[in-house]
């Protein structure tokens, strides 16, 4: 197949008229031509797919339902956990089908979903101890988007407490059953298989060397709220960035989420170390966390990616902004981050295992994503400034390995508002 993209963000630069040809989901040739030919043409300007590095898919459904009374961050995990209850591989496979249909319709063409509602509840296994996540990875087959499935360690309700009620469907009961389980989960040609650490609340010190050691990329929450790191310094004497440090943990194949609330020792800690850090930043307004240091990490040497998290709203472009927004909020400066480094965050497939993913270039997944330029959003726009400019409602067409997913901003199932509107119902 090939596509006709009029812009396209290559590499090294915008490009006009730019023929992208691909053979079996693969890239095999970027050149230029001047007018489609036979081509798929793909509107406005063309980026590679969007990395949504940091998703808890089930999270979705609080959606506008939790703001009537004000509260905070541990009163909102109430409500995740009053839903957490009332989800089984069926009707889980439904909400994160139409949510990663959402994601679609956003551009995403992977998603990177941060995995603990484990089991049924009360802790019991199901025939598959492993049917919540091949749910979700069916989900992500479904709604026609690459997952990394990051198979979440979490056995503990807090430093030396036991788990609770609804705690007990994320709990393995020790890391080694975890570790035994995660190895039963199937990948698949759309599918990669991750770990993570649920934080330094949820999994005991003596059992984060063997959650880091897996093979393939591992997550970790991390100072998303004072109270863990004041609970990790009272338990341990130490942050929970320097916690990971002694564990061994810190390290490229590493991605620490949301990274709020560090000290300059951590900032260094992970960046020296090149740990990636995941943004949140729509996810970190939505529950009043703070603002994180992105700036500083990324100096440091820490590459940057981009999550949805809760799904406040999905849409990578406005995620690329708030990071932006939150420097020049912080620091009374414009410009904190080039274009092209919010574009390398959005594209950041090698936080999930994809590294092949994210460029339009020769070899790599044809994930494409056409951007409108001329809604009444981003008419008028320069296309190098277009991120700065556009939503998730004027992404086009999107292309994932090779399949059209999404065309003229409506998705190959369907009308998804329904979908959604039913599994959250
Ligand atoms: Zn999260």
């Amino acid at each position: 197949m090939k596509y006709w993209c009029p812009l396209a963000w290559l590499p090294s630069r915008v490009a006009s008229g730019v023929l992208v040809s691909e053979v079996d989901g693969v890239i095999t040739s970027v050149g230029s031509a001047t007018d489609p030919g036979d081509a798929i043409v793909l509107p406005g300007l063309v980026f590679p797919g969007f990395a949504n590095a940091h998703s808890h898919a089930f999270h979705r459904a609080l959606r506008g339902r939790t703001h009537g009374d004000g509260g905070t961050f541990w009163t909102w995990r109430e409500k995740m956990y009053d839903l957490a209850d009332r989800l089984d591989p069926d009707s889980y496979y439904l909400l994160a089908r139409a949510v990663y249909a959402e994601m679609a319709l956003a551009g995403i063409t992977c998603v990177g979903e941060f995995h603990y509602l484990h089991h049924a509840p009360g802790g019991a296994r199901y025939r598959d101890p492993n049917a919540m996540g091949h749910a979700l990875i069916a989900a992500a087959q479904d709604a026609g988007i690459r997952i990394t499935l990051l198979d979440t360690c979490y056995l503990a309700g807090g430093i030396d407490q036991p788990v609770s009620l609804t705690q007990q469907r994320f709990s393995d009961g020790d890391v080694f059953a975890w570790a035994a389980r995660v190895a039963e989960l199937r990948p698949a040609s759309h599918a990669r298989i991750g770990a993570a650490i649920h934080s330094v609340r949820a999994v005991p010190r003596a059992a984060l060397p063997v959650v880091a050691g897996f093979d393939g990329p591992v997550h970790v929450h991390l100072s998303e709220q004072p109270a863990e790191n004041d609970a990790c310094l009272s338990a341990y004497g130490r942050t929970p960035t320097e916690l990971l440090a002694d564990a061994g943990a810190l390290g490229e194949r590493l991605t620490a989420v949301h990274a709020t609330h560090l000290t300059a020792s951590d900032v260094s800690l992970l960046g020296s170390s090149r740990t990636g850090a995941c943004f949140c930043p729509t996810t970190e307004a939505d529950l009043a966390d703070g603002i994180g240091p992105a700036r500083e990490l990324v100096d440091a040497g820490s590459p940057l990616s981009l999550g949805s998290d809760q799904h406040a709203v999905i849409d990578m472009l406005l995620e690329a902004r708030a990071v932006e927004h939150g420097e020049r909020l912080r620091t009374g400066q414009r410009g904190r981050f080039t274009v092209s480094e919010l574009v390398a965050a959005m594209t950041a497939h090698t936080a999930l295992g994809w590294p092949e993913a994210g460029r339009i270039e020769v070899g790599a997944p044809a994930d494409l994503v056409a951007v409108r330029l001329d809604t009444v959003r981003t008419a008028g726009s320069l296309p190098e400034q277009a991120v700065l400019a556009a939503t998730a409602s004027d992404v086009d067409t999107v292309v994932v390995g090779g399949r059209v997913v999404v065309r003229g901003g409506g998705h190959a199932l369907g009308d998804i508002g329904p979908l959604l509107a039913e599994a959250i119902g």
